[in-house]
């Protein structure tokens, strides 16, 4: 649902103030994840009263908002994650962007904030990404991130629907998640910490679901582990790790080959893009070599899994790495080792999935997923 309301702002009336003193640009194989920003952002203010301004692209800039806003107090506040590529003819590429356009509208749906027309957005952005080109460097790998903000900048400390919000959009060049191959990770299966319930809002890609995962992570990561596996409910349903989807190829308990990851339908699996894309391309290229499945496992069911020795690959998916994968759980005081590829550095279906979609990414390989701005 590409149009959240009929209320919307508009990329025709967008106004561009281009910076008096653009930056030097960085040195790209030092660059470490969000920390370095373009010269320009996008920007669109919303009142209830007046609805929607126009887009303007303007200098980097530091906000200045009522300290009483609701963003600030009550985590009215949502965004996404996308990236921006360019591939060999110099054109730049954005993977399936429709997708994070929909999810930023049923986020901000979900608090309460102004929603408005996808497509809007989207060529909003195209036109800051063309004035930007020169920050998306361009080795395979390497991508413009792309974070679409939008908060509620209500001045009062009652608990309500926002008054007044804006939606901005700041971009980051970043280089490759794994700079020399892979690293698999093993991971911190945490039966204490949840990070999403049934009837929460783990499906939304909304600040209040990320605060709460830091120091969990840090505690794993304190213990030596790279990442949490979110478990949840009574019976310790397998839901997320880190901030990625998870995913298992196996062998179940009746024999088939399966790839399964945990259904979107009780709002607790954030709906990533990649995960999608992993099972659209899973079920249409691999069908004959696997099951493809979305549905409720335990970590009792996977852990039994892997010592029986029916788990053949573990990973994580997500516009960040693509995937990363697995190479150990530990749970309940015991350590589960899942295998690995000696020579991937991965699992062989993992490894493959990742060369799939980063050729779409870059347009090596023609496929509509790829958006040329
Ligand atoms: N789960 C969570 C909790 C996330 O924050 C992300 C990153 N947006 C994902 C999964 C992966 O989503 P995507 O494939 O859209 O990046």
């Amino acid at each position: 649902r590409l149009f959240g309301s009929s209320a919307t702002f508009f990329a025709k009336e967008l106004q561009i103030e281009k910076t008096a003193s653009p930056k030097p640009h960085p040195e790209y194989e030092s660059l470490v994840f969000g920390r370095t920003f373009s010269d320009h952002m996008l920007e669109v203010d919303w009142t209830a009263a007046g609805g929607w301004g126009a887009p303007r692209i303007v200098p980097y800039h530091n906000l200045s908002i009522s300290p009483a806003s609701s963003s600030l107090h009550y985590a009215l506040q949502c965004f996404e994650g996308l990236k921006a590529y360019v591939d060999d003819q110099n054109q730049i590429r954005l993977f399936r962007p429709e997708k994070n356009m929909e999810r930023m509208i049923s986020s901000c749906a979900r608090l309460s904030l102004p929603t408005f027309d996808g497509k809007e957005l989207l060529e909003s952005l195209k036109k800051l990404l063309v004035l930007e080109k020169s920050w998306i460097p361009k080795a395979r790998g390497y991508s413009l991130y792309i974070r679409p903000t939008c908060i509620s900048t209500d001045t009062t400390l009652g608990v309500g629907s926002p008054q007044a919000a804006k939606l901005f959009i700041i971009l980051s060049p970043v280089g490759p998640y794994y700079k020399e191959g892979f690293n698999p990770v093993r991971l911190f299966a945490d039966d204490k910490n949840v990070r999403a319930c049934v009837g929460g809002t783990g499906g939304y890609k909304i600040g209040g679901n990320y605060g709460g995962t830091i120091m969990p992570q840090k505690q794993a990561a304190s213990k030596g582990f790279a990442q949490v596996l979110w478990l949840y409910g009574d019976r310790q349903y397998v839901s997320e790790v880190g901030t990625m989807n998870f995913f298992v190829l196996w062998k179940n308990e009746k024999g088939e080959r399966e790839l399964v990851t945990a259904p979107l339908d009780d709002g607790t699996i954030l709906p990533g893009v990649v995960r999608d894309s992993i099972l659209a391309l899973a079920r249409k290229e691999h069908a004959d070599e696997m099951k493809v499945s979305e549905r409720l496992f335990t970590i009792a069911d996977l852990t039994k899994a892997i010592d029986e020795g029916r788990v053949e690959e573990c990973f994580g998916a997500g516009t960040a790495a693509i995937v990363s994968p697995v190479k150990g759980i530990h749970f309940a005081g015991k350590d589960y080792i899942v295998p690995i590829d000696e020579k991937l550095n991965a699992g062989k279906f993992t490894s493959l999935l990742a060369n799939k979609i980063m050729d779409i990414q870059y347009g090596r390989k023609p496929s509509p997923w790829s958006v040329v701005v």
